[in-house]
């Protein structure tokens, strides 16, 4: 598989050769195309394998066909991840995409103002990369809603758990639409990521690194 597989637009392919990024990884040969399809995903990969590429361009294709459908505010996309590095480098990664569109992101972790973080979402981000417990604390305050996301990402599902998040995660999850499109990436597969794989994915591919 090639860039060109992936039918992206022009645009967007611009921004991916500008980012010299010769030919697709793995995850992202496998992933992309079944993402673009619809379809809800549970991947098995590494950091360093590409992953965030992998569901970034099929959600900012995703949040361009909703984006009219839906005039509210709010996410369309929110990515959750399990710490403030992990949630940065995705971000980075996002408004690097997202700007092809004009998309707007925000950043929500712990351990940073909830002041700016809370006048980010409000500025109306499509994408928003968050750790669990400080996306929590940003619906109880009343900074966002995520009534319009159609789109959830659970990047590094193992290291949410490890680290304790397992309600939180359950809880955000349970305040997005059940009809919205679900990607679960995990490092590995115990049984309680395939749990949570059953409790919160529709009828999902499994894509492995
Ligand atoms: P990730 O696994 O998403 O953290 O990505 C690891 C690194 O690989 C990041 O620095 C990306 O910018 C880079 N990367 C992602 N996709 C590609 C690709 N197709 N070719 C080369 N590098 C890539």
């Amino acid at each position: 598989t090639s860039f060109p597989h992936f039918g992206l637009e022009e645009r967007l392919m611009k921004a991916i050769r500008k980012s010299e990024y010769t030919q697709p990884t793995p995850i992202q040969a496998q992933g992309v195309p079944i993402a673009l399809s619809g379809r809800d995903i549970i991947g098995i990969a590494k950091t360093g394998s590409g992953k965030t590429a992998a569901f970034i361009w099929p959600m900012i294709v995703h949040i361009m066909d909703q984006k009219e459908l839906q005039p509210d505010d709010g996410p369309i996309g929110l990515i959750l991840a399990p710490t403030r590095e992990l949630a940065q480098q995705i971000y980075i990664e996002a408004k690097r995409f997202g700007k092809v569109y004009g998309l707007h992101a925000a950043c929500c972790f712990g351990g940073g103002s909830k002041w700016e973080q809370s006048k980010a979402l409000q500025e109306g981000a499509e994408i928003v990369v968050a750790t669990p417990g400080r996306m929590i604390d940003m619906i109880k305050m009343k900074a966002t809603n995520l009534e319009r996301v159609t789109f959830l990402v659970l990047d590094e599902a193992d290291r949410m758990f490890d680290m304790g998040f397992e309600p939180q995660v359950r809880s955000i999850c349970d305040h997005v639409r059940p009809d919205r499109q679900t990607l679960m990436f995990s490092a590995t597969f115990k049984r309680r990521i395939e749990r949570l794989a059953r409790d919160v994915l529709t009828d999902p591919v499994k894509v492995i690194q």
